[in-house]
């Protein structure tokens, strides 16, 4: 049987449930869930729910997914076959994460435009500069 996980604990700033289990330490229920069937989390990697409902802690709804591929994840990436893709916001091409788009070494985040596109806004931004710069200077 696959059922909701009953309402209990309490609702983490990040829009976890945490319990508080029988030894009083506060755990999350999708660590919980996902521990009580495939036993311990392998260090360096995190579930994803796959719904994007945080509080639908389902077994079915975890996913095991390594740091980086979270990231990606909760960044917009697609994954075909082995690669991860990503949509350009500004050229709308779908574009090899690991090669077309910066990455933030931190938690969250890869750039939304292309490196392309983003050398492309770099020399329009300049050639912005000078022209206001010019203006400036005849006014
Ligand atoms: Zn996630
Ligand atoms: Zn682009």
């Amino acid at each position: 049987m696959t059922q909701r996980a009953p309402a209990r604990g309490s609702i983490t700033p990040f829009g976890y449930r945490r319990i508080t289990c029988k030894d009083r330490k506060q755990r999350f229920e999708h660590v919980i869930v996902w521990e009580t069937h495939h036993g311990p989390i392998p260090e360096g990697m995190e579930l994803h729910h796959r719904n994007g409902d945080k509080l639908d802690n389902r077994l079915e709804n975890l996913m095991l997914v390594t740091r980086l591929e979270h990231k990606r994840i909760h960044s917009g990436c697609i994954r075909v076959g082995s690669r991860w893709l990503k949509r350009c916001r500004r050229c709308q091409w779908y574009r090899p994460v690991d090669t077309e788009f910066y990455e933030y070494k931190g938690r969250n985040g890869v750039m939304g435009a292309c490196r392309r596109c983003l050398s492309d806004l770099a020399v329009i931004a300049k050639r912005n500069r000078k022209l206001r710069a010019k203006q400036n200077s005849s006014n």
